[in-house]
């Protein structure tokens, strides 16, 4: 049985204060049943890396993951303006975002970079969240599956059988993101079970089985059961609703069945 992971984006947002008092929100709704979530679910934040030290500090004792937005793939060096897996690992971060759509269309990071960034969380021992998702062309033109299984390989390149069930995969059509326009669960679905069936092919159906893939985009406490309900969804990648305690308690609490 994969465990479900719900992990909010925090994009760049927040001050420490409001950081902290956000935290201190998300405990307050559900810390009290923590052990029953943690059955079945993994629940995350990736606040900006600015607010990462004061984050940790607020998640003391708490079952809450820390993951990070975005990281270079090399420990050290002369890249100004970047931020380590070592920098990372040494406040607790598990999980790592590599290819966010924004990173992808504004940055204009390629499938290499990201791979180079997936590579580097593994060997940190950190979860990388490997995002994909096609553009609204591609997707009114009918290439939604070619793009997002391209991005897939290429995002996967070189990691080896023994690391990709670390992966999270995360479907977010870029079409959907930050644009109140969900995909509809069976949309979702039927490119969750595409990407599972390429894993599959390249990794066997053992592997296949154990990676999570999470969807995102626009993703609310109204449709969320609808989209983690569905076999091949394994959580949800949260942006503007992770920023409200409330919403975010209520998304974490997903029914899952
Ligand atoms: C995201 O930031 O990955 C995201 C899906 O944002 P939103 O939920 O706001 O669409």
């Amino acid at each position: 049985m994969r465990k479900k992971l719900i992990a909010g984006n925090w994009k760049m947002h927040l001050v420490p204060v409001e950081a902290r008092a956000l935290i201190a929100a998300i405990r307050a709704e559900i810390d009290h049943d923590a052990a029953a979530l943690a059955k079945d679910r993994d629940v995350m934040v990736a606040p900006p890396d600015i607010l990462i030290p004061a984050v940790a500090q607020a998640l003391a004792g708490s079952s809450i993951l820390l993951g990070a937005q975005n990281m270079h793939y090399e420990d050290k060096g002369a890249f100004t303006g970047e931020v380590s897996p070592p920098m990372l690992n040494a406040y607790g971060v598990t999980h790592v975002i590599a290819g966010h759509s924004e990173r992808r269309h504004i940055f204009h990071e390629t499938d290499e970079l990201i791979n180079r960034k997936v590579l580097a969380a593994l060997k940190h021992r950190m979860a990388p969240i490997l995002c994909v998702g096609e553009t609204q062309d591609e997707h009114d033109s009918g290439r939604a599956l070619d793009v997002v299984l391209d991005q897939l390989r290429r995002g996967l390149e070189n990691v080896g059988d023994d690391q990709v069930t670390a992966v999270a995969i995360a479907y977010e059509p870029v079409w959907a993101i930050g644009t109140g326009r969900n995909a509809t669960p069976d949309q979702a679905e039927s490119v969750h079970a595409a990407i599972r069936s390429a894993i599959l092919q390249r990794y066997g159906p053992e592997r296949a089985s154990a990676v999570r893939i999470i969807y995102g985009g626009s993703v609310n406490a109204d449709n969320v059961d609808s989209l983690v309900s569905k076999p091949d969804i394994d959580g949800a990648l949260v942006g503007g609703a992770s920023l409200k305690a409330d919403s975010f308690a209520r998304i974490v609490r997903a029914r899952t069945r």
